[in-house]
Formats: structure tokens, sequence, C-alpha cells
């Protein structure tokens, strides 16, 4: 079997952890590691929408309003992206992308992963996580 990025994360140093509960954790992930983006994914391996529980899916909702309203109070973003595609990794997961305001048009929308090429920097992708982590710390249950 070849190896699961959201179950690695489970290993990920605590600077890049933004959010973690006992069932759903949110990190900068190695190789997605630009400014704003972010994995968003259960912390249990379980494949697709049918493996996730009612229960889990009940927290989903709740916390991913959570972490768009604390990405957006740490960098005054418009918008945040959900993607979850499913290909490279089944685990279900969403890579969570803030979508800045000057974004040149053409990249908005999925082009914007275009960005992952260029755009890596894993310093300044843990300096604004640390803002969305302390955001997310007093934001309300
Ligand atoms: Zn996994």
């Amino acid at each position: 079997m070849t190896a699961c990025l959201p179950c690695e994360l489970e290993e990920a140093d605590a600077a890049a952890v933004v959010y973690r509960d006992d069932t759903w954790s949110c990190e900068i992930a190695s190789g997605y590691d630009v400014p704003g983006w972010f994995i968003l994914r259960l912390r249990r391996h379980a494949e697709g929408w049918s493996g996730a529980t009612a229960e889990e899916l009940a927290g989903f909702g709740p916390l991913s309003q959570r972490l768009v309203a604390a990405i957006q109070q740490a960098t005054d973003a418009p918008t945040v992206y959900f993607l979850s595609f499913g290909e490279n990794y089944p685990h279900f997961h969403f890579l969570v992308i803030t979508r800045p305001a000057d974004l040149p048009p053409e990249l908005k929308g999925a082009a914007i992963l275009a960005q992952r090429a260029e755009h890596r920097d894993l310093d300044a992708a843990l300096a604004g996580g640390a803002e969305v982590r302390a955001a997310l710390a007093v934001s309300p249950l």
C-alpha cells in the first residue's frame, strides 16, 4: 500500500498543527506548504464521504465554519476554498486554500492550484498557520 499523506500528518510537527481534536485535524503539509494552504482531515483513515460516520460529519460543519472564520480573521481573505478530490489520497480530507484578495482573476477557482509549483514557502506558511491557530483558539465552539 502506498503511503497516506493524511495519515502521516498525525506525526506533523506541533508548529504545523493549526487545529486538532479527537476526530479532526488541520495542518500545514509538506509539499502543499503554500502560505494559506491547509489540509483538514479526519484523523483516522476513512475513505471518501461514505467512509465517515454521521457523528464525524456532524462535527465537520461547525469546525469548517470556525476554520474559515479564523482564516479570514487572520488574513482578511475574501473567501476560503475547500477542495476534495480523493484521487491521490482517498483518506477523507480537504485542501483548504485561502484565496487572497489580490489574486489575479485567471487564478481564481481551481486554477489557484497552479500556485503550488512556485509559491511554496514553509516558513511563511507556518507563520500564517500560527495566526490562524491563535484565531481558532479564541473562537466560539
Ligand atoms: Zn490515511
